[in-house]
């Protein structure tokens, strides 16, 4: 006999990307930026640890909200901060899908979504991208018990965007919210935070993980109009930010200059990147993202990935069923990208 919810039971929990804790690895597999963190960001933590942890964080991180406000030119009240873009997830689909309702996602996209909603003892349903990665009046269409829509953009393992015109069309059709998840969208030419003012059905939810390089802070973001916020501050941990996590997050948005350099170098090396895997023979999807979907006719992903894997160099295998399956390859910096171009350069 089992003490936990059938769901629970009937659950294969996600598996993240590995972080190998031994061994010396060139970590290309789970998009983290291969670069430091603007030095602003340890000075605002070292203050804070300072003048100590015995109180209580600020539940709402003022500081950070009002910062994102300014640099990004939203209303800090449209603007609820969680322990990573993983947890602004959660909350989001804790909120809306209750059990036995029905949450949208395209495929293949981000594994996450269909374990939050198995979580929930929700349903979900996957409608297929097409060819060329846009997608089809399909995802937008009714269905019974249909709460919320989700959409990563640019999307993993593609790192393709769908246009802000098309996903203001998606949010104005569905008839439940859309919930655009831009973990990647600093690197990309659009995003759709321009949208939320025009939609109360349109969320963005946003992470210092990647951009940033703070996937270890654990901060993210959403951002939606103040009184979506404010539903969804009810289903949030009091404290479900840290004072130091705070803090770094809050120094971390101040720093744009920081950003548009750190910016500037992945995408010269995905440039570099994808041309090097083309060279090979991999077909490579143009990407707006810190990484490239990478498959190749003649050589199996699934073996490449072992094989690089045994001299040191993870990158992610993906296998999507009814689907295919590929290299999601990070953009690290231009030694780490060569390391791995000359080792499938003996592969293929
Ligand atoms: C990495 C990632 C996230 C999670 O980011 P955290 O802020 O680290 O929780 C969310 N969505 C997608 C699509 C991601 O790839």
């Amino acid at each position: 006999m089992s003490y936990f919810r059938r769901d629970i039971d009937e659950l294969v929990g996600y598996t993240p990307g590995e972080q190998p804790q031994a061994g010396k690895f060139i970590k290309l597999n789970t998009n983290e930026n291969p670069y430091p963190p603007s030095p602003a960001v340890a000075r605002a933590i070292s203050a804070t640890l300072e003048r100590g942890l015995s109180r209580y964080p600020d539940p709402l991180a003022t500081a950070f909200r009002q910062r994102a406000g300014e640099v990004l030119g939203v209303d800090p009240d449209g603007i609820l901060c969680g322990n990573g873009s993983d947890e602004i997830l959660t909350l989001v689909t804790r909120a809306f899908v209750g059990e036995r309702e029905l949450l949208r996602l395209p495929y293949p996209s981000y594994i996450l979504y269909k374990t939050l909603a198995q979580i929930q003892g929700a349903r979900s349903e996957e409608v297929h991208f097409a060819a060329d990665w846009s997608l089809s009046d399909d995802f937008l269409r009714p269905a019974d018990g249909l709460r919320l829509a989700l959409l990563p953009n640019p999307n993993s393992p593609s790192g393709t965007i769908i246009r802000p015109q098309r996903v203001l069309e998606l949010a104005e059709r569905l008839p439940c919210p859309l919930l655009v998840d831009e973990a990647y969208v600093d690197f990309a030419e659009t995003n759709c935070l321009a949208l939320v003012s025009a939609s109360d059905n349109i969320l963005v939810s946003r992470s210092l993980s990647k951009s940033y390089a703070l996937a270890g802070l654990r901060f993210g973001f959403l951002v939606a109009q103040p009184q979506v916020i404010a539903g969804l501050r009810k289903v949030k941990d009091s404290y479900n930010c840290d004072a130091l996590s705070i803090a770094g997050a809050t120094a971390a948005i101040d720093a744009s200059a920081w950003l548009a350099e750190n910016r500037a170098r992945i995408l010269a090396t995905r440039v570099r990147l994808t041309a090097g895997l083309r060279a090979l023979g991999f077909a490579v999807v143009e990407s707006q993202a810190n990484f490239v979907w990478a498959t190749h006719d003649g050589r199996s992903a699934r073996t490449l990935y072992e094989q690089l894997k045994q001299n040191h160099v993870l990158v992610r295998y993906m296998d999507y069923a009814g689907w295919g399956d590929g290299l999601r390859i990070s953009v690290g910096t231009d030694d780490q990208i060569d390391a791995c171009l000359a080792l499938l350069k003996t592969m293929v």
